[in-house]
């Protein structure tokens, strides 16, 4: 037994470190919604989710009314029951986005205690497979960069030895997008990996008119062409085009991750541990996609997933864009195109409390 003795929960504000846009919105701010849970022995895990800018107060809400409470006195090592007691007090009410993310930032710290308690890094305590992941870059192929910038950009990725990277598409003219990617693909050379994103912004028949456009530049994968709920037209976009689709970023349930993966609408799945609610339903779908051979790129919050992808024979591509450099005292070592697994007991982040402390923006609510 581990009893759980104090849960705390608040919202820290940590700024991005460059200006990110993509089809549909803009990332200025990440709120991370940040739990810390201690044990009767002791132990003191700490887990996070995170938005992109909005809803972070009403996942704090749902931590302290709901989550909080119920943990008190459980034992902190029976993972799978509490995430079950947590999902099911909330299933009436706000099963989704938020529900994930308040589960994510309580499952991430529980599975924090049980790699300490273990004295295990995450990528051995979850599974064990590798401990070099192949990263590639997001941070220069935001939408609002100029054809120079992303140009720019990209070349010097190349120049650091990187091998690939992902641009946003989704400008205004179908031409515009074409332009940017020959360009892109020009400069980085054929042997360079080159994914391309969509950020849900086409209509069906805009995104086939896209991908057909884009067919002859080699992109690795097209990453959300539609809407998220729009699980059949991926699945016909797919039947259309050579590239293959990939989804992932915005889906909320193992159930939601296997029916794109079952139905042919995810070549690439690109599931994420905040928003899917964890690390514990992460990990079953990556086993899911792994018995149908499909590959796990997670998206977004690589100083997490790097361990996750390492973990797993999925995990394939980790996505380069660092984001708690302020507020860690390491961080994630990638060098080449390549991803080094931290091997530390415990999540891998090194959360420096006195950063934390100054960008939190709400009280430290405590149970
Ligand atoms: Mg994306």
């Amino acid at each position: 037994m581990a009893r759980i003795v104090k849960v705390s929960a608040r919202l820290v504000n940590i700024p991005v470190e460059t200006e990110r846009t993509d089809a549909i919105q803009a990332f200025l701010v990440q709120e991370t919604p940040f739990v810390e849970i201690e044990t009767d022995d002791g132990l003191v895990g700490r887990g996070y989710s995170y938005t992109i800018g909005t809803g972070g107060s009403a996942v704090l809400a749902l931590l302290h009314d709901v989550f909080q409470p119920r943990l008190i006195g459980a034992d902190a090592r029976a993972v799978e029951a509490l995430w079950h007691t947590l999902w099911s007090s909330t299933r009436a009410t706000t099963p989704g986005t938020l529900t994930a993310l308040a589960l994510a930032a309580v499952d991430t710290a529980l599975w924090d205690l049980r790699c300490q308690r273990n004295a295990e890094p995450l990528w051995i305590a979850a599974g064990g497979y590798r401990q070099q992941i192949p990263a590639y870059d997001t941070e220069h192929g935001w939408l609002h960069l100029s054809e120079a910038e992303l140009v720019d950009g990209m070349r010097s990725l190349v120049d650091a030895g990187w091998t690939a990277a992902k641009m946003k598409v989704g400008r205004e003219l179908l031409p515009e997008d074409v332009r940017r990617v020959r360009r892109v693909r020009e400069a980085v050379g054929e042997d360079f990996t080159l994914f391309v994103d969509a950020n849900q912004g086409f209509t069906r028949s805009e995104a086939l008119r896209r991908a057909r456009a884009i067919e002859p530049f080699d992109i690795a994968w097209l990453e959300e062409p539609l809407p998220a709920d729009d699980r059949e037209g991926h699945a016909w976009l797919a039947g259309q085009t050579g590239i293959p689709i990939a989804v992932g970023e915005t889906l909320n349930t193992i159930a939601q991750c296997v029916a794109y993966l079952s139905s042919g609408a995810a070549s690439i799945m690109q599931v994420d541990a905040a928003r899917v609610g964890g690390v514990t339903p992460w990990l079953k779908v990556a086993h899911a996609a792994e018995a149908m051979n499909i590959d796990i790129c997670p998206h977004f919050l690589m100083e997490l997933h790097v361990s996750l992808a390492g973990a797993t024979p999925a995990g394939t591509w980790v996505e380069h864009i660092p984001q708690l450099r302020s507020v860690t005292r390491t961080e994630v070592q990638v060098e080449a195109g390549v991803a080094y697994v931290p091997d530390t007991p415990g999540l891998g982040i090194d959360w420096d409390m006195t950063k934390i402390d100054e960008f939190t923006v709400s009280p430290i609510l405590t149970v």
